[in-house]
This record gives C-alpha cells, structure tokens and sequence, in this order.
C-alpha cells in the first residue's frame, strides 16, 4: 500500500500532508480595500526583495516532486506584476501541477480571461464586497465597480469556475449578504463569505468581529429557511450551502474563528520568499536568501520538511507563538490571501 513511508511527501507534525501552495506574487495593489491596507499603501518591496519568476519556478519544482499538486496565484495584486500570464502558463506545465487558480480583484483588462482558458485554469477567484458602486468605492477606495462586474460577467461567459470572495464587514455590507446570496440563484457562482481577519497592514484598528461563521449563517438562514447544506470536500476552507433549485452555492470561510484548521493542507509563501506555515504564523524562514546564498534542491526539500515537522496545530497556536509587535501591522497583501 501507498502510504507518506513509501513516497516522499511533505507531512507536518500532526500527520496533515500539504499538496497545496498559495504564492503570493507581489506585494503591490491598484486597489486599497481598508481591510487589507491603508489609503497610502503598504512599505512595497523593491523587485530586488521579492522572488524572482525563476526562483518561484524551482521552488514549484521542488514541492510538486513533494506532493504539491495544486497551485494558487495570489498576492497583492497578481495582475500588477508584469509578465504574470507568461509565468503561469511555466507554472502550468510544470509536472505533478494539476490545479491552478488565481485570486484576483478584476480590475484587468478583460482579455486576460482568455489567457487563462488557454492555459486551462482551475478557478478564479474574484474580490468583490458588494453589490453597490458606492459602497464598493468606500471599501476599495478606488471607482472600479464597473470594471469588476464586467469581469465577473466574462469569467462566467467564457465558463471559467468562478468563486466570489467577500469579507464580512460590520460597517459596510451587512445589506449586500442577501442579494450576493441571491446572486447565486441565477448565476453557477460560489459566493463564499469571509470573516474578517486582523491582517489590515495598519489601515484601520482591530476589533474581534461579531459577523461570524455563525451570525453570518443564520442571517442568510433568516432569509432562505430551507437552505442545503452540501457535503464539504474534504481541506475545504469553507463550510457550504446551497438554496434550494440554485445554480451556485454559497460558502463561509472561519478564517477567523479557525474551525477548519485541522485538515490544513496549506502552504504560503509570500512575495520575499518567507514561508509561512499557518495564515497566523510569522514569517519563519526566508527561501529567497536560503537560495541565493547557494542551497541546492536537496536542502531546500530537507528545509521545508523540518519546518513543516514544527507547525502549530492550529491558527489559535501560531498566533501565540508570534510576537505582538508583528502582528499589528501584518497585511493579507504581504501574506498572500
Ligand atoms: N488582490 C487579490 C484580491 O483581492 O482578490 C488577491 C489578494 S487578496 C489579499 C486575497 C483575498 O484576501 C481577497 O479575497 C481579500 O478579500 C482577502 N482579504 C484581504 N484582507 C483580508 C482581511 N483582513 N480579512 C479577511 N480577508 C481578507
Ligand atoms: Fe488589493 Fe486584494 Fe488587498 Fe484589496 S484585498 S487591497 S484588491 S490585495
């Protein structure tokens, strides 16, 4: 029998297999959403400090030959770095990669739709909070509603499986839950919401939310009593629902609350090339150095392995185990959503 003794697969501590890599590509953004950072921006990295295409490429390579089969480009902004269709099409064909997807705010030109059919895209991901110019401005800071429904309208079209990402707000879009619910009964869309988590880069102070996976689902169960629950795949991040005759779905995300972390099959690598081996974990280990001060493929496979054999089991622990100084003015953009 095939068990992680026979093949060389990448385990942590408490017998999760990771087989999932989130690379953040870039740290920068055209939007300014407040939950993720401030109006004036994050300190950006230089493009000597992030990963180079090259560097991501071997460090894919590695991993697919340690189980990693599925791929998620994100950022910042992925769309923002230069050259970005060129490289997932590398990253497409590289063995043992057979899901690739992306998280993007859709505010790039449309025909990048058809760049990632080409290259056989897994799923998108689009950001979108609301269903409101207005209210969409506030929470981005930027007038681009316009463009992002135009794209979620061409994802759709050209048939790409297409998530919708929406962070859960107190203050902003409570009245959008409903009709982004709704949104699901004509289009085959998983609109999944997100609690919203502490990672704002300093935009804004943090206080632990009251919309929760709980309170988020009995609103939506207020409005649909005879909502579904659908059998979750197993690592899913979201819990899933479904109102009934629906041609999408609906998920919440307890990125916040952390029920889900048990079946974590996650790694993050962010656009400096640290690793982080849990959303609430520091940085640890910086790869980008490790390889450019020399390191072969041997110890990089040997390096993921150990710091995968300290993980903390779960959110709760990593965040912990970090400093507080670190942790105030973290954003998801330098994590990597
Ligand atoms: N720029 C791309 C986008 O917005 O889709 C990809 C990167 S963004 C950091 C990835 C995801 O993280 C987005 O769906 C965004 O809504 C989510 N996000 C950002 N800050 C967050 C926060 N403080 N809490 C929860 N989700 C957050
Ligand atoms: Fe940019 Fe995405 Fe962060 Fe919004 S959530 S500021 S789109 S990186």
């Amino acid at each position: 029998m095939v068990n992680k003794y026979t093949l060389n697969l990448l385990f942590d501590n408490h017998g999760r297999q990771l087989n999932y890599l989130r690379l953040a590509v870039t740290d920068r953004c055209n939007l300014r959403c407040f939950y993720c950072m401030p109006e004036e921006g994050l300190n950006f990295s230089k493009k000597s400090q992030i990963l180079t295409y090259e560097e991501m490429e071997r460090l894919i390579g590695i991993l697919a030959k340690l189980g990693i089969s599925k791929i998620r480009i994100t950022g910042g902004e992925p769309f923002v770095r230069k050259d970005l269709v060129p490289f997932m099409k590398t990253v497409s064909e590289i063995d043992g990669i057979d899901r690739l997807s992306i998280t993007t705010n859709g505010t790039g030109p449309l025909k990048q739709i058809e760049d990632l059919k080409t290259m056989g895209i897994h799923a998108v991901n689009l950001s979108l909070d609301c269903l409101d110019r207005e209210r969409f401005h506030k929470i981005t800071r930027r007038d681009e509603f316009e463009q992002v429904m135009s794209y979620y309208k061409a994802l759709l079209e050209a048939g790409i499986n297409t998530k919708i990402n929406a962070v859960v707000m107190q203050e902003h879009n409570l009245d959008d839950i409903i009709p982004m619910c709704e949104l699901t009964q004509q289009d085959n869309v998983s609109v999944r919401f997100i609690e919203e988590m502490p990672f704002n880069g300093g935009s804004k102070g943090y206080t632990p939310i009251e919309w929760n996976h709980n309170k988020i689902l009995a609103h939506i169960k207020k409005a649909f009593p005879n909502l579904i629950k659908l059998t979750d795949e197993k690592n899913s991040t979201s819990y899933n629902y479904q109102i009934p005759g629906a041609k999408g779905s609906i998920g919440i995300i307890p990125s916040y609350t952390r029920t889900i972390c048990g079946t974590c099959d996650r790694i993050r690598l962010t656009p400096k090339g640290e690793l982080k081996t849990c959303l609430y974990q520091n940085g640890s280990f910086s790869f980008r150095d490790f390889m450019r001060d020399g390191a072969t493929d041997q110890e990089i496979e040997n390096k993921f392995k150990e710091l995968f054999n300290q993980r903390a089991k779960d959110g709760f622990e990593a965040e912990k185990q970090k400093s507080s100084e670190s942790s105030s003015f973290e954003s998801m953009a330098t994590i990597g959503g």
